[in-house]
């Protein structure tokens, strides 16, 4: 290997010292890559490679030069890249260079994006018990915000569940979380983080609790009642630690500490967010996503916050009544609403204006645009407070979380101090109104009245000589001089010093003007310092009021989320929901919001409660069963944002998740059977769902056999049903499985009508049966292997086998549980080939025992599903409805071992039951 020195060679070094992908390193008025680095970066940004050589090696070198770095490193950032930026510095021989800061996905302030950005670290604890407690911690450097949780008794998935909610640009893994391939691939195929090994002494708890004092004050992190020995403390150290690691210089932006507990917020996983495409289609455009529909907000922070909402739907009812009565108080006052958003529309994102203002990145420009956002709230607070309507509402009470006083004054001193239209450049002056500091004025006043000599100049030399064609202008190398028009330079006084020949005309200078030229400089750079440090301290009291900007800008930004959901609801004849405790959701005359807003929509209404837990949806290919669910996932989603719903009326009872699992497109992209993944959705859902959630199955197990499929289905909506009892809307082309809506008490059959009819309707007992039957012989048990595999619980793996079994041998499946009885004591057969439920064939719970055991006909009215009880049609021998000596004698001939048994004693036994089969 060679060592490679000079400047290469210093690189080299410097890159061994980071753990950053690449690094960028300051040479004079450009940054440059070498070596490998340059041969990447080359490639992603189409920069051109050169060679550089050093000592006998030749390395590859792209560079860009020191202004353009911003856009080159955002756009190697956006990629996933970490990229390290190594500044050159004076010394006294000569100068050096060190790393100042590392970009990463997670700390990327220059974002060009509006959406938040978090970067979020997961920690896992094994207790002595065995069960894992996860912490997590999840910052926006580009806004200031901190949140922390702490995931008691979880599994990975509910820890996966509740980061995703962050949608995080980069994750850091705890210590404990390192090696556990699982879980780091469930991150890396459920989100497009950048997952980064930060110092492992980071996610220590006696450090990172330290870290957090220091950070928030003991007494917040008191307040919020976080303890030191919580796992979440040691996921909020690390995640501080690395932001101070990385230099972005925000750390002070971060104060705002907030704990929410598991119950705040309705679980929404990465495939639930695609599936219901809340901020993307399926097909990954913004366009056509709810979000995209509904967002009327005017300002960047304001949209920034409702796709949070939509994203983080809330189960505090307090919360969600409280929105209610915001958005339904603007939805009413409309002159006020739209005087608002009129005020609003010139608002900049004061959430990431404090955050430059720390980072020291805020400009003149920033600072005003700052000043003039903050003195918005004024506005808008009068124009609360002067419209009744709005005055009575909670909305008087979001404008007390921001001290307009503060605010006011604020405003006014930097109203003082900056020009109405400051210069993008903070180092050339420009930037100070007179008589904002006596000591600037003073130079300003110099400075002004030089250039105001030289300005003057000409009209003077022109009259004292008689002179017409003379300028006075100034250029790098000439400095200040005069220019004389060739035809009169004869003319020019003696004191004229000739300094340059053009072709029509000549420069001089004088000694006067020679003076001048270094006053106005000497001034000049008096004044871009005085400016330039003055410029420093404001930006510095601009930044100790970080906390003051973002709470203007969090105040604003609700505004104006209120605001859209109440244009949105008044444009579209939304409704207010009622929010209530509890399993129902009613939905009367109900709309899909997407699909509504193209197409003449068919409403349709929806019924569910404790009693109604359970709805198979069926209906022709295209009738609108994918609408209907994603239309009923999407009503109580909005419903726990605090929005109205499109319905002409609505009740929804507040859930906890929201779990979706719809045939996706992009499944066959990712190179994973499609199969594979609507079993480890289902499995994710049968893991994470509980009694308090709403789940949407549109079509389990058609990726695979017929016989498969369907028994997979009937095992997971059977174990739904009896143990985990979630609100579940289930669409699926197996007809057989309507027979668990006829049979099982919770569980009701409604089908989507064609036709414009309404489009939901009692289950009417229309079955047909699908009866092309795609399995060949090889894949026979493939789909509940792969259901296996894919980590579907154990209890519905068994049970589809032993559906299946019985689908194979008998061609008939018993249904289990029923009447609130989840234990399975007794069951109706259902037939497949007659599609009929058979009388007189109950089972035993052991149901793997299968048809060869018949007991005695149950008969409970219960089991007997009215108009759809019929004899099973002769020839069917394995279906039941046997008398009770037939039975008796099956039994005594499936007993019987004929090899053990003599012949003369068979042919007797054979007579016997003869005789006994005629006497009936
Ligand atoms: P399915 O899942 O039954 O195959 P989809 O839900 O995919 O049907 O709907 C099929 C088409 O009908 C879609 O284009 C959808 O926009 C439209 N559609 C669905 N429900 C309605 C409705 N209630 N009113 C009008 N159009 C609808
Ligand atoms: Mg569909």
């Amino acid at each position: 290997m060679t060592e490679a020195t000079g400047i290469v060679g210093e690189f080299l070094t410097l890159k061994e010292g980071t753990d950053a992908d690449l690094l960028a390193m300051q040479c004079g008025d450009f940054y440059e890559f070498f070596a490998e680095d340059a041969e990447i970066v080359a490639d992603e940004l189409d920069l051109k490679v050169s060679q550089k050589s050093s000592h006998g090696s030749s390395y590859p070198m792209a560079g860009v030069p020191v202004d353009d770095l911003t856009p080159y490193v955002s756009a190697l950032v956006e990629r996933g890249y970490r990229v390290a930026i190594a500044d050159q510095h004076e010394t006294e021989n000569g100068h050096a260079r060190e790393i100042t800061r590392v970009v990463t996905p997670g700390t990327h302030l220059e974002t060009g994006d509006e959406s938040a950005q978090y970067l979020a670290a997961v920690v896992r604890e094994t207790g002595r018990d065995g069960g894992d407690t996860y912490g997590i911690a999840a910052t926006d450097v580009t806004t200031g915000q901190f949140q922390i949780t702490q995931l008691d008794d979880a599994d990975a998935g509910e820890a996966l569940t509740e980061l995703y909610t962050f949608a995080p640009a980069e994750i850091l893994p705890g210590p404990e979380l390192r090696n556990d391939d699982e879980f780091l691939d469930r991150l890396r195929e459920r989100t497009d983080a950048a997952l980064t090994l930060h110092d492992a002494a980071s996610f220590e708890p006696g450090r990172a609790s330290h870290t957090v004092r220091e950070q928030f004050g003991g007494e917040t992190v008191d307040s919020v009642g976080i303890g030191d020995q919580d796992v979440a403390v040691r996921a909020a150290g690390a995640v501080l630690s690395y932001v101070e690691d990385t230099g972005v210089g925000t750390l002070a932006a971060v104060t705002r500490l907030q704990a929410y507990g598991e119950r705040d917020h309705v679980d929404l996983d990465a495939t639930t967010q695609r599936n219901l495409e809340l901020t993307e289609t399926m097909q990954g455009d913004s366009s056509g996503s709810l979000f995209d529909t509904i967002d009327h907000t005017v300002t960047a922070a304001g949209g920034r916050l409702l796709q949070q909402w939509l994203q983080r739907p809330r189960r505090n009812r307090a919360e969600l009544r409280r929105r209610q009565a915001c958005v339904a108080a603007l939805s009413e006052a409309a002159m006020a609403r739209e005087r608002i958003r009129e005020t609003l529309s010139d608002a900049y994102d004061l959430e990431r204006l404090a955050a430059r203002a720390t980072s020291g990145s805020a400009d003149a420009r920033d600072l005003r645009a700052a000043q003039e956002t903050l003195a918005l709230l004024g506005q808008v607070a009068d124009a609360v407070i002067e419209t009744e309507r709005l005055a009575e509402s909670p909305l008087a009470d979001a404008l007390d979380g921001a001290d307009r006083d503060a605010a006011d004054a604020l405003a006014a001193e930097l109203d003082s101090a900056l020009v109405a239209d400051p210069p993008g450049t903070v180092r050339q002056g420009g930037l100070f109104k007179r008589g904002y500091d006596d000591d600037l004025d003073e130079v300003i006043d110099e400075h002004e009245a030089a250039l105001e000599w030289l300005e003057t100049l000409p009209e003077r030399e022109k009259e004292r000589t008689g002179i017409t064609h003379l300028s006075v202008d100034r250029n790098k190398t000439d400095g200040y001089y005069i220019q004389v028009g060739k035809s009169e330079t004869d003319a020019v006084p003696d004191e004229y010093q000739h300094i340059k020949t053009l072709k029509n005309s000549k420069r001089y200078t004088t000694p006067e003007l020679d003076e001048k030229e270094r006053d106005v400089l000497r001034l000049e750079e008096r004044r871009h310092d005085m400016e330039y440090e003055r410029f420093q301290e404001l930006r510095e009291r601009v930044a100790e009021r970080a906390t003051l900007l973002q709470d203007v800008g969090r105040t604003l930004a609700e505004l104006d989320a209120f605001a859209s959901l109440a244009v949105h609801a008044v444009e579209n004849d939304w409704t207010r929901p009622a929010v209530v405790e509890g399993n129902e959701l009613s939905i009367e005359a109900g709309r899909h919001p997407v699909v509504e807003q193209t197409t003449e929509f068919v409403p349709n209404d929806l019924y569910m409660d404790d009693d109604r837990q359970f709805l198979i949806v069926t209906g022709p290919n295209m009738s609108g069963k994918s609408t209907y669910m994603r239309q009923a996932a999407l009503i109580t989603l909005l419903a726990q944002v605090g929005s109205f719903v499109p319905a002409r009326s609505a009740t929804v009872g507040v859930v906890d998740g929201i779990f979706t699992r719809v045939g996706a497109l992009d499944e066959l992209a990712q190179g994973r059977s499609t199969f594979m993944v609507e079993m480890q959705e289902l499995s994710n859902i049968l893991h994470s769902a509980t009694d308090e959630s709403l789940v949407i199955l549109d079509e389990v197990g058609r990726g695979t056999a017929t016989f498969d499929g369907i028994s997979i289905a009937w095992a997971a909506t059977e174990y739904i049903v009896n143990s985990i009892r979630s609100k579940t809307l289930f669409a699926t082309h197996y007809h057989e499985l309507t027979a668990l809506g006829e049979e099982l008490p919770t569980v009701e059959n409604v089908h989507v009508a064609v036709d414009g009819e309404p489009r939901s309707a009692e289950g009417d007992g229309d079955v047909t049966f699908l009866r092309t039957v795609r399995d060949g012989p090889t894949d026979r048990s493939y789909g509940v292997h792969v259901a296996d595999l894919a980590g579907v619980p154990e209890p519905v793996v068994d049970r589809s086998q032993e559906v299946l079994d019985r689908l194979r041998d008998d061609k008939a499946i018993e249904i289990r549980g029923s009447e609130g009885d989840s234990g399975g004591t007794t069951q109706t057969v259902f037939d497949l080939d007659s599609g009929q439920f058979t009388d007189g064939a109950a089972q035993s719970g052991d149901t793997s025992a299968g048809a060869d055991e018949p007991v005695a006909t149950d008969g409970s009215p219960e089991h007997a599903p009215e108009g759809s009880v019929t004899e099973t049609p002769g020839g069917d021998e394995t279906a039941a409805s046997l008398d009770p000596e037939t039975e008796a004698v099956l039994s005594e001939l499936t007993a019987l071992d004929v090899n053990e048994t003599p012949p003369v004693e068979l042919m007797a036994k054979v007579q016997e039951w003869q005789a006994e089969l005629d006497d009936e």
